[in-house]
């Protein structure tokens, strides 16, 4: 333990990684002041209260990534973290599925890399197992994880920030981050609020870590490219069509899963999400634009290469949001029997804070970036929430206070 009776940290987002990574420097006790600034009314307002409430277990990871190894880390972490506190979740399965021949040696390989990344009870159902458990599904193959399962993450960093506080710590909400300054007592974080002199800054801003590592004198290695994904709600018999969370094969290429059905803890069924360019990196609608985060998007030449490089999926995911039919046609490939009907545009949606390299690649694993006296965390796409705990471990260990 690395104990100081003077210093403060200053946590920028009040998301569930910057209140996990609060929460664990609390815990150990590093530092005797801890404020969590959240520039919005309330915490968990953007990716922590707009995703899929699933918990991932660490089935799509490249082995030995950070990601393998805090997803593993971390849906152990969370599932316990939830029993501790009460909170409701559902360890329900998921079935991943491959519906032609041509997906079913990509199925394989995810068992290969779960099972490399420790999960030893994945199972192959045979054509009556899946019947039995998921009669509407169709599918060449499948895959039961046992271990995943579902929960409502905004209240999970509800909790977080209700735990900080019991210990004497903040959270100030309707606070943002503006820039920072370095003075004689060291560095000074601004403020939309009162400027605060903090040993050491983490930067946990989500949609917006790109620009706040940049305002903090350093040069990000990436960009902030914001994936907009799309949800529509199951109703009527629809709402019953399947008992586990069940998924596609997913694009190797990608670090999106693809559209899947997923079972909701506070009941109910989703159906999502797509994976779109988006035009502003906090809009949750289809016309939502912020010329500032367009500019950025555009302006960043990754993007364009990324476009040539993956033409077909980029336009494939454009129509995906722009056709319910062909999201219909999608969800219809697993499971025949969904019907238009059964589908209501709830406007639910998330956006993804997808860092792209110069090169137009997606950056896959999560990453982090240290400065002396302050760390930024770069990408923390899916599963980070599931991981949040796990990488506030990883995040805690390497802070150095000068
Ligand atoms: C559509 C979708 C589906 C997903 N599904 C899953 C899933 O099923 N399971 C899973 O594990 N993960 C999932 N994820 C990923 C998961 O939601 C994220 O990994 C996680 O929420 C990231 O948390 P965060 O704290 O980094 O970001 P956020 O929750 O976005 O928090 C960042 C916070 O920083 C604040 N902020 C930004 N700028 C400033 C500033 N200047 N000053 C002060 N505050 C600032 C923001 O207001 C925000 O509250 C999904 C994500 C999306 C978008």
């Amino acid at each position: 333990m690395n104990h100081r009776s003077d210093t403060t940290l200053c946590v920028v987002g009040g998301g569930i990684i910057g209140l996990a990574s609060a929460l664990e420097a609390a815990r150990r006790n590093r530092f005797s002041r801890i404020i969590v600034l959240e520039k919005e009314s309330e915490v968990a307002r953007h990716q922590t209260g707009h995703n899929s409430g699933v918990l991932h277990c660490g089935l799509y990871y490249k082995p030995g990534s950070t990601k393998a190894r805090l997803a593993v880390e971390g849906i152990r972490r969370m599932t316990e973290f939830c029993v501790e506190h009460g909170i409701s979740h559902e360890i329900c399965g998921k079935v991943v599925v491959a519906v032609d021949d041509s997906e079913v040696p990509r199925l394989r390989e995810l068992e290969s890399r779960g099972r490399a990344n420790g999960l030893d009870n994945l199972r192959w159902l045979s054509p009556e197992e899946l019947k039995e458990r998921e009669p509407n599904v169709r599918a060449k193959a499948a895959l039961l994880v046992p271990q995943e399962g579902i929960v409502n993450y905004s209240e999970v960093a509800q909790k977080m920030r209700d735990l900080l506080i019991s210990v004497g710590h903040e959270v100030r909400t309707g606070v943002g981050f503006t820039g920072l300054r370095r003075s004689s007592e060291g560095q000074v974080i601004e403020t939309s609020g009162d400027p605060i002199r903090a040993d050491f800054l983490l930067n946990c801003g989500g949609l917006h870590s790109d620009r706040i590592c940049r305002d903090s004198g350093n040069t990000p290695p990436c960009r902030i490219v914001p994936f907009r994904g799309e949800y529509f709600r199951l109703v009527g018999e629809g709402e019953h069509l399947v008992n586990h969370l069940v998924y596609p094969t997913p694009n190797p290429a990608f670090p999106f899963l693809g559209v899947h059905f997923t079972r909701m803890i506070q009941g109910g069924l989703e159906a999502g999400p797509n994976a779109v360019l988006a035009m502003k990196r906090e809009g949750y609608h289809k016309t939502s634009f912020s010329a500032r985060d367009a500019l950025s998007a555009l302006s960043w030449p990754g993007l364009w290469k990324f476009l040539l490089r993956y033409p077909k999926a980029t336009l494939g995911e454009f129509t995906n949001s722009c056709f319910r039919s062909v999201f219909l046609r999608n969800l219809q490939r697993l499971v025949p029997a969904v019907e238009d009907s059964h589908l209501v545009e709830g406007g639910f949606s998330g956006v993804r804070a997808q860092a792209m390299k110069r090169d137009g690649s997606l950056v896959m694993d999560f990453l982090f970036q240290s400065a002396p006296g302050q760390m930024h965390v770069l990408n923390a796409p899916s599963p980070g929430a599931t991981a949040s705990l796990a990488i506030a471990r990883h995040i805690v260990d390497q802070m150095v206070v000068e």
